[in-house]
C-alpha cells in the first residue's frame, strides 16, 4: 500500500483510490485485470515461506489475487474493519460466514424478513445436515432478541432494513445483548451500502454485502463481500474461503472496483428518486401503505435516524386492489420492467409474495399483492409519470 493510502479518508477518496498501487501498473491510472490462475516462485523457500496476507504475494487464484486484494482493501476500508474478503456471490459470503461461525449443534437467531435463500439455507440444509437450530424473530423490539438468544447462540442474523418490508434491527442494542452472551453479529448491509450504513462501527461482527446490487451497480455482475473486525475471525474466513473456493473471478472483481468508484453519487440519485415516489405513493388514493425508512411516516424513523445517514432506491407499497390489480399495475408499468434484484441502473418491480400462502404474508408482514420497486437512474418525473399512467390502467 503507498504512503498516501492513509490519507485518504474519506468513502469517495476510498472508492477512487484506495488500495491501488499504480507504481506497480506503470502508473495506469485503472489497475489491470490479473487474468491468471497462478504465480510462480524463483525458490521453494520462497514459495513455502510467503505470508498469504502479504499483498506482493501470491501463489494461486483460489486463494487471492492481485485485482480481487484492490476490491478488498476498498470495502475493508468504507466499512472500518480489519479485513475484507471478496466472493463470488452474496450467497457465496453467506454461507462462508454462517459455516465459519457455526458448527454442528449451533443455535441461531434470524430475522424472519432475511433475504429467502439464506433462510433456506438456514432451515434446510444447516438443519438437515448439520442440526443447526434456527429461531426466526420480527427484529424490530430488542426483547424478541433477550428472550431468543442464548448462551449457546453462535450467531445472531440482521438485515437492516430487512428484504420487502424494510423493517429495521437497532444495531447496537442487538450487538450489545448478543455479545453478553458471546453470540456473533452478522448483518447483510446491502441495502445501505457502507456510505449510508456502517454496522462495524454499531457492534457488528460481520458485514455482509451482494456486490450484484449497489456495488456492481449496473446489472453486469454476481458477487459478494464480507467485512470484519476480528482478525482471529478475518483469519478463519480466509481459510474457509480457500476451502470452499467462493473467491470471485479478477474480471468480476475488476467490475465491482470499476462500480464502487461511482457508488456514492449513484445511491443519492437512487435516494433523491425513491423519495420522490415514495412521497407520490403515499398520498395516491389507490395505495394503501407505503415501506419506506426515509419516509418520516415509517414507524421506524427515529431509529433510521439514528443508525443510517440515508436509504437507497428500494421500496415496496400495497395497493386498495386485488392481486389482480396488483399484478395489471405491475404489469402496465412500462419503465419499470418485472425483475427481481436490484441495485443497478435500470427501475424494476417485481411481486415478492404473489405466490406465497396466506400464512407465510402474515408471518412476513407483508400483504400477497406486495409490490416492490427498484428506482433506476432514468430520471424521476420519468418514473412518477410511468407509475401515474399504470394506476390509470387498474
Ligand atoms: C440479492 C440479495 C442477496 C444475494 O446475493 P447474490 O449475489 O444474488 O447471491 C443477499 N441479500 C440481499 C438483501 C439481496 O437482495
Amino acid at each position: 500500500m503507498s504512503d498516501q493510502n492513509q490519507y485518504l479518508k474519506s468513502s469517495r477518496l476510498i472508492a477512487a483510490h484506495y488500495g491501488e498501487e499504480y507504481e506497480h501498473y506503470y502508473n495506469a491510472v485503472v489497475p489491470p485485470i490479473f487474468m491468471n490462475s497462478l504465480n510462480v516462485f524463483e525458490t521453494l523457500d520462497d514459495y513455502y515461506d510467503f505470508d498469504r496476507r502479504d499483498k506482493h504475494k501470491y501463489c494461486y487464484g483460489r486463494v487471492q489475487n492481485p485485482t480481487v486484494r484492490i476490491l478488498e482493501d476498498k470495502i475493508c476500508a468504507l466499512e472500518h474493519g480489519v479485513g475484507a474478503l471478496a466472493f463470488s456471490s452474496g450467497m457465496a459470503a453467506a454461507v462462508t460466514a454462517v459455516l465459519t461461525v457455526c458448527r454442528a449443534g449451533s443455535h441461531v437467531v434470524c430475522i424472519r424478513n432475511a433475504y429467502g435463500p439464506l433462510k433456506d439455507f438456514l432451515s434446510g440444509y444447516c438443519r438437515e445436515h448439520m442440526n443447526i437450530a434456527t429461531t426466526y424473530v420480527d427484529g424490530d423490539r430488542l426483547e424478541e432478541f433477550e428472550e431468543s438468544i442464548s448462551e449457546g447462540t453462535d450467531l445472531v442474523i440482521l438485515e437492516s432494513p430487512s428484504s420487502v418490508v424494510f423493517s429495521l434491527q437497532d444495531i447496537r442494542g442487538v450487538a450489545e445483548i448478543a455479545g453478553r452472551r458471546g453470540a456473533r453479529v452478522y448483518i447483510d448491509n446491502t441495502f445501505c451500502t457502507s456510505v449510508y450504513q456502517q454496522p462495524l462501527d454499531l457492534g457488528a461482527d460481520i458485514v455482509m454485502h451482494t456486490t450484484s446490487k449497489y456495488i456492481g451497480g449496473h446489472s453486469d455482475v454476481i458477487g459478494g463481500m464480507l467485512a470484519v473486525k476480528d482478525p482471529e475471525l478475518m483469519k478463519r474466513l480466509l481459510s474457509y474461503r480457500e476451502l470452499f473456493g467462493g473467491i470471485p473471478g479478477p474480471m468480476e472483481a475488476w467490475l465491482m472496483i470499476r462500480g464502487l468508484r461511482t457508488m456514492e453519487v449513484r445511491i443519492e440519485q437512487h435516494q433523491a428518486s425513491a423519495m420522490a415516489v415514495a412521497r407520490f405513493l403515499e398520498q395516491h388514493p389507490k395505495v394503501r401503505k407505503v415501506n419506506y425508512p426515509g419516509l418520516p411516516s415509517h414507524p421506524q424513523y427515529e431509529l433510521m435516524k439514528r443508525q443510517q445517514s440515508g436509504n437507497t432506491g428500494l421500496l415496496s407499497f400495497e395497493i386498495k386492489g386485488t392481486a389482480e390489480d396488483a399484478a395489471k399495475l405491475a404489469e402496465s408499468l412500462k419503465i419499470f420492467k418485472i425483475g427481481v434484484s436490484w441495485g443497478g441502473f435500470e427501475s424494476l418491480v417485481f411481486l415478492p409474495h404473489a405466490r406465497l400462502t396466506e400464512e407465510s404474508c402474515r408471518l412476513l408482514r407483508g400483504d400477497k399483492n406486495i409490490i416492490r420497486i427498484h428506482c433506476g437512474l432514468e430520471g424521476t418525473e420519468a418514473l412518477i409519470s410511468d407509475l401515474e399512467n399504470a394506476f390509470l390502467q387498474i
